[in-house]
């Protein structure tokens, strides 16, 4: 159930690891991203953060325009 509308991916509740190579940090937020050559406008792909690393991966897809929304990992959607 997509209770916010994000639209996003579903998120492995197991799996609440950052997603920058080699951390392991648990992930505190999810960025919602989009990459209009490959995606459908309304699907959202995620990434997760820890808060050493947000900042980092927000600037990343956002200087490639595919940064949509960052959102607390509670508020995704899990499987
Ligand atoms: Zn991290």
């Amino acid at each position: 159930m997509d209770v916010l509308g994000l639209g996003a991916d579903p998120v492995a509740t197991d799996a609440l690891v950052c997603s920058a190579k080699g951390c392991r940090s648990d992930a505190r937020w999810g960025l919602l991203w989009n990459n209009p050559k490959l995606h459908a406008p309304a699907r959202r792909k995620v990434w997760l953060a820890c808060d050493d690393h947000r900042e980092h991966l927000e600037q990343f897809l956002g200087a490639r325009g595919f940064w949509k929304q960052t959102v607390g990992v509670d508020d995704l959607e899990h499987v």
